[in-house]
């Protein structure tokens, strides 16, 4: 196995070379959408029975601050569907730890609701339908281990940097966001609930004491029902985890390695549907362009994620007075979006802090990754050499 100094190259495929993707997430599936609208023959693994299988049925958040263009417009211009249920949610109410009531309000939404998992409307079946529609072979039950030809790797988390637990349920709540901010409940994280047209998701999302798990889930389901009237029928556990690094190399071998797999996610608050997208349309792009995708990435990624990382860090650093100030300014803020956009955008303060903020927020996972020219692992535990 020959090392080499720099970046590895993204494999060219050939004109008729089957393209494989290991992973049928929102990444590999953007992936794979984007390679297939340009003519090119794509066969994707899934290593589960159907699309979206660790989310069951969980709601989530499709940002919409992060850029000025609607997220919407943004898959549209990137060629990915749009056509799951989603709901528009500009307003919601935030709690802190002394139950004090922040309203935001803004006249764009805020964000998308939507369903994960293999149901009819949810976003990950949209996808799956527009990647077969464009001819795309999906294999399911089938695990990728190694990767010969050109090919990308898109197979989710390899830690937890997070972790997400709580409940999907049925609901005759009204539609609608509410989250809290009081380590008690979600320690350096956020207890939210959310629901969209009679389903529900209700979590604590945690940064730490991952061992406390039921506790905090207790307390959360404690703190809705006494501050909104929580109201679930079949209520059903769910959980997950949440990775977050910037690698040093986005390459394992000659594959690009996208979404969650590379550590892509947004480290403050855990929204990676975007990431994940931006980046499986990336690693496309650059296989049929012959870009240097983890240039492209660097250039293209990084920054929000240094800058999100550096948001990590002072927000567990502030604590439940942190999180209050926090609120406090997004429920005086006339332009939600923007406030939040700012929270993302470098600034010298932030560049400045950013080391300190990359040695303080360690990611957990330990293995390395490789940049071996001829290496075929889909997930690579022979680099050692970084
Ligand atoms: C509980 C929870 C709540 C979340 N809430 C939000 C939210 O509100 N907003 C937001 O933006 N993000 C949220 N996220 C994060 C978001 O879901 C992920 O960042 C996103 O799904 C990552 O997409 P991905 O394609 O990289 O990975 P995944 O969605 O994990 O897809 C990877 C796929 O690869 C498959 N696979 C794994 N190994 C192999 C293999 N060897 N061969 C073949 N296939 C394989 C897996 O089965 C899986 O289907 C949440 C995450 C969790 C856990």
């Amino acid at each position: 196995m020959t090392k080499k100094s720099g970046n590895t190259p993204v494999k060219i495929p050939g004109k008729d070379e089957v393209i494989e993707i290991a992973g049928a997430g929102p990444s590999g599936l953007t992936a794979a959408i984007t390679l297939a609208q340009a003519g090119r023959k794509v066969l994707v693994h899934e290593l589960h029975k159907e699309v979206g299988y660790r989310f069951g049925r969980d709601l989530q958040g499709l940002e919409n601050w992060t850029t000025e263009q609607n997220v919407l417009d943004a898959f549209t211009d990137l060629g990915i569907t749009t056509d799951f249920e989603k709901l528009a949610c500009r307003r919601g109410i935030l709690f802190d730890s002394k139950d004090r009531v922040y309203e935001i309000n803004d006249k764009e939404p805020l964000f998308y609701l939507v369903e994960r998992g293999p149901g009819p409307h949810s976003l990950d079946s949209a996808l799956l339908t527009q990647a077969l529609d464009l001819g795309v072979e999906v294999r399911f039950n089938s695990r990728v281990k190694h990767l010969e030809g050109a090919g990308i790797l898109a197979t989710g988390p390899k830690a937890a940097d997070a972790i997400a637990v709580g409940y999907h349920f049925d609901t005759d709540m009204e539609n609608g966001f509410w989250a809290i901010c009081d380590n008690k409940l979600a320690p350096q994280g956020y207890a939210y609930l959310l629901v969209m047209n009679g389903r529900g998701t209700i979590k604590t999302c945690m940064f730490t004491n991952f061992k406390q798990e039921k506790i905090y889930v207790a307390r959360t389901v404690a703190a809705f029902e006494r501050l909104v009237d929580l109201r679930m029928e079949n209520q059903q556990p769910h959980g997950g985890v949440g990775n977050f690094r910037i690698p040093k190399w986005a390459m394992s071998g000659n594959h690009p390695v996208v979404g969650e797999q590379a550590g892509f996610q947004d480290t403050l608050w855990g929204f990676g549907m975007r990431y994940a997208i931006r980046s499986g349309a990336l690693a496309a792009n650059s296989m049929l362009e012959g870009t240097d995708y983890d240039e492209l990435r660097r250039n293209q990624i990084d920054v929000s994620m240094k800058t999100a990382i550096v948001n990590r860090g002072l927000y567990s650093l502030l604590g439940n007075p942190g999180y209050r100030a926090f609120m406090r300014m997004l429920a005086n803020s006339k332009n939600i979006r923007a406030a939040l956009r700012k929270q993302y955008q470098p600034n010298w303060f932030k560049l400045l802090f950013a080391p300190l903020a990359l040695l303080y927020f360690k990611g957990r996972r330990k293995d390395k990754n490789c940049h071996h020219v001829n290496c075929t692992c889909v997930w690579c535990r022979c680099g050692g050499a970084i």
